[in-house]
């Protein structure tokens, strides 16, 4: 755990047609997480089924490449302490119905296969996702509040 570790979130087709992309990325500002690489990107299925590689053999595959094809999505780099695990605290769990009201799916999602946000599950998966959709890398900087964040 640092204070520069690094979380992959993606805003994924529905939460930006639902125009929920604002509201996701401030949670995320507020809480004191700093934005390292941001952009829009509209993927391919053939780099979708490389960024959902280990659930290739689940039987939602096909549905959830097609999904996740089906519009823009905001890929975002965010950088803090804990930033992996918690992000993944921030969006609930997989199932938005099971997710605590307060979290990201949890307050703005219904449907397991239209839960809005994707977010890194391990450090090791981060960086391969940020490999993966940063290729061309993201961008250090200092913010003034660090030392308003951290001891
Ligand atoms: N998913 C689905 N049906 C399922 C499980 C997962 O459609 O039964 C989708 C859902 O959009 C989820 C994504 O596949 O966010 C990736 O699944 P994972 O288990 O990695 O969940 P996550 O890490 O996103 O919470
Ligand atoms: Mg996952």
């Amino acid at each position: 755990m640092s204070n520069t570790e690094r979380t992959y979130i993606m805003i994924k087709p529905d939460g930006v047609q639902r125009g929920l992309v604002g509201k996701i990325i401030a949670r995320f500002e507020e809480r004191g997480f700093k934005i390292v690489a941001l952009k829009m990107a509209h993927p391919t299925e053939d780099h979708l089924r490389k960024h959902y590689a280990d659930l290739a053999n689940k039987p939602f595959f096909p549905g959830l490449v097609k999904y996740m094809a089906s519009g823009p999505v905001i890929a975002i780099v965010f950088e803090g302490l804990d930033a992996v695990k918690t992000g993944r605290a921030m969006l609930g769990a997989t199932n938005p119905l099971a997710s605590p009201i307060g979290s990201i799916r949890g307050d703005f999602a219904l449907a397991v296969g239209r839960n809005i946000c994707h977010g890194s599950d391990s450090v090791e998966s981060a960086n391969k996702e940020i490999d993966l959709w940063f290729p061309e890398g993201i961008t250090s900087w200092k913010s003034v509040y660090e030392g308003w964040l951290y001891e």
